[in-house]
């Protein structure tokens, strides 16, 4: 697990790298390392996966949601900032669908207002701004290992910082908080049984670590293979009307996480959930994505959220179309996908004329 370690914390150009047994537990230790807690407020997206919210819940903290930009679907620093208020404690920022587009300005609200940014980096291994990596933007950032993520170990997730007694704490704590300063075998493994504070088994087993360290020496390859399927995509469908293709700005290098087109806005839910329809029906599997996180029943009723509250995050939640991604897509294959969802458009837009 030590190497698996040091070889995230050298391909994200940091010095500290703590594995633990998934991304959601890394965001949550991250959160109670750095004292989040009960009458805390964190700011994190509205259009995001569940669990870049859920981590705010498990902290005790309260979750403040903030909309997306509709072209990038990351959320806007102005609106972030929009959000503060004297009882904001960390911001968790997304690279939605592996894209890191605004991450400088987000990293640079937090700086101002001095309240740490926490990169939920779980779709962006291996992206980039410029030079910047995704997971070199925040004060700490997680990456995730589940099957569907770039790289997998079956379960499990990393804390990427230069910050060691932050590494430290999520050390201690993700060991049921024993005091790790006599460490003499693994990381994981204390010779002590002192316990220094409240922690919890989000250990990473040394099987997992194994396989994870094997897939990060592919990491490489794997990008290689998804930018290639992502742009042949994007060559066969960006003269479709009525279909938004991801928007690349010039100095991205996207992790490609996945491929999420979204129809034009006169095409309903329904008409989406019809198309998806079609394309399986074509042994084709497309799926529809995220949902919008406030309207999750747990999060709706304890905070009285409402459909209309983050408009750009439900509109772009009931249109897209998320299209098979996986290394070894051919060209044939990707065009085959292109055609097919073409005609279910066409078949969807006769019904409306109808
Ligand atoms: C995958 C993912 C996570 C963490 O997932 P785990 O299943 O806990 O490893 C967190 N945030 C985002 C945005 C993700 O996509």
């Amino acid at each position: 697990m030590d190497a698996f370690e040091e070889m995230m914390a050298e391909e994200i150009g940091r010095n500290e790298a703590v594995a633990v047994s998934s991304g959601t537990a890394g965001l949550h230790l991250l959160l109670e390392a750095l004292g989040v807690g009960p009458g805390d407020e964190v700011i994190t997206p509205a259009f995001s996966f569940v669990a870049s919210a859920n981590c705010i819940e498990h902290a005790g903290a309260k979750p403040i949601f903030v909309d997306c930009d509709p072209i990038s679907l990351n959320v806007r620093a102005e609106d972030v900032e929009a959000r503060i208020t004297e009882r904001t404690k960390a911001i968790i920022g997304v690279e939605v669908f592996g894209n890191p587009t605004g991450m400088r300005e987000l990293a640079a609200i937090s700086a101002k207002h001095e309240i740490p940014l926490i990169e939920d980096a779980c779709e962006g291994l291996g992206g980039r701004l410029g030079n910047d990596r995704i997971g070199s933007f925040g004060r700490a950032s997680v990456f995730a290992f589940y099957p569907n993520k770039q790289i997998t170990t079956g379960e499990g997730g990393m804390i990427i910082t230069d910050d060691t007694r932050l590494a430290d704490a999520c050390r201690s704590m993700r060991n049921h908080g024993r005091n790790m300063s006599n460490r003499v075998s693994s990381a994981t493994t204390g010779t002590r049984l002192d316990v220094d504070r409240l922690g919890w088994n989000y250990r990473m087993s040394e099987l997992h670590a194994a396989l994870g360290l094997s897939q990060l020496s592919r990491l490489d390859s794997i990008m290689e293979h998804r930018s290639r399927v992502a742009d042949t995509y994007t060559r066969e469908l960006s003269s479709m009307s009525d279909l938004i293709v991801p928007t690349v700005e010039p100095d991205v290098t996207m992790s490609w996480f996945v491929y999420v087109v979204r129809l034009s806005t006169p095409y309903t839910s329904e008409d989406r959930d019809e198309i998806i329809e079609g394309l399986r029906r074509h042994d084709i599997g497309a799926a529809h994505y995220f949902p919008a996180i406030p309207l999750f029943p747990h999060f709706r009723d304890k905070y009285d959220l409402k459909p209309g509250d983050f408009p750009v995050a439900e509109s772009v939640s009931q249109r897209t179309i998320a299209l098979p991604m996986f290394v070894g897509l051919t060209e044939v294959e990707i065009k085959l996908v292109c055609q097919t969802l073409g005609l279910m458009m066409t078949r969807s837009r006769f019904r409306h004329e109808d």
